[in-house]
């Protein structure tokens, strides 16, 4: 029997303007929810692991764990599914871009027998055009490329059993991408559609850096595409270049003149150049995958927390 229905998991970078409004909005919509609220502190540099201690101060069902630095959005809900004790559990955004009203919508289908059931965002207000159009571009750049079925369109924002939950905290890999590993389980799944809100305060916790970063992580951790690739530019560079063989010889032997020009010579040495480097680079990114999974350092490090193991 789990001590409550419902694990609230919400990860928080700089936060520190929203915290007490998505407390608010989650105790309003849960009454009557047995529920418990873990948010993990991902080194925040602002005032947020105050705010969440001062919650946690005069209520038990709120729980913190705060990472001895930043280590990204995906470990801060990683750690928060290990320690989740709710028969269901939910990941949502601090910034309350995901409304938490929609958490009954998903309880009900949950309930009717899902292992998982994610929320779909039908648009996204307040986002810039880049984040629209390079997040557009991720999802379907994805599904071209994995063979599971990732949801297009589709955060963390999501309900689980236990059970689920209990799988993906326990996968060891390193480079985490939650909503593929989940995917990749399988079991019964679906979804319910919601309009995805602008951020409450602050600012984006995801630079284009660590967009890009994510979004590599989810290719190589799923497909197997990009490295094929490379075995593919291979070999059509070697044909190629036979042709070009056999057209050099055939110029010097036969006909007798070569070519002077350096326009040619320049072009093909820089597209091969280019070419190599960036095969060398796809290559380097799968290495550097094992090379992080064989180090065997801890997913994370904690400061401090109130959850007791
Ligand atoms: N977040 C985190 N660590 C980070 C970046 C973000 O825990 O390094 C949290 C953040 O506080 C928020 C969620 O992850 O609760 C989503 O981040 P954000 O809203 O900044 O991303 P966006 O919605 O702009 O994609
Ligand atoms: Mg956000």
């Amino acid at each position: 029997m789990s001590k409550y229905e419902l694990t609230i998991v919400a990860p928080v970078f700089n936060e520190e303007a929203n915290i007490k409004f998505l407390y608010d909005r989650l105790t309003e919509t849960l009454k009557g929810v047995s529920h418990e609220i873990i948010f993990i502190n991902d080194g925040s540099s602002d005032q947020s692991i105050v705010q969440v201690k001062q919650l946690a101060k005069v209520s038990s069902h709120i729980k913190y764990i705060s990472f001895s630095r930043n280590f990204g959005h995906q470990i801060a809900v990683f750690a928060g599914l290990q320690k989740s004790q709710g028969e269901y559990v939910v990941i949502i955004d601090a910034d309350l871009q995901d409304p938490p009203e929609l958490i009954h919508e998903m309880l009900v289908k949950v309930k009717q027998g899902f292992e998982v059931v994610y929320a779909k965002r039908l648009n996204r207000k307040g986002e810039s055009f880049f984040k629209k159009i390079t997040a557009n571009i991720f999802y379907r750049m994805m599904r071209a490329m994995t063979s599971i079925n990732i949801p297009l369109d589709t955060g963390d924002f999501r309900i689980m059993t236990q059970r689920v939950c209990k799988i993906v905290s326990s996968m060891p890999e390193k480079n985490k991408f939650l909503r593929g590993q989940i995917s990749w389980i399988g079991f019964k799944q679906t979804f319910v559609e919601y309009e995805r809100d602008p951020r409450l305060y602050g600012e984006t916790g995801y630079t284009f850096k660590k967009m890009l970063n994510f979004a590599i992580d989810g290719i190589t951790a799923f497909s197997q595409f990009p490295i094929r690739l490379v075995t593919y530019i291979g070999l059509s560079m070697g044909a190629f270049s036979l042709v070009g063989l056999f057209y050099a010889l055939y110029s010097k032997f036969i006909i007798g003149e070569t070519v002077k020009g350096w326009t040619s010579i320049f072009i093909l040495f820089t597209l091969i150049g280019g070419t190599q480097l960036f095969c060398l680079g796809i290559i380097g990114e799968y290495i550097s995958r094992i090379m992080n999974n064989v180090l065997h350092r801890p997913d994370y490090l904690v400061d401090e927390t109130n959850i007791e193991d």
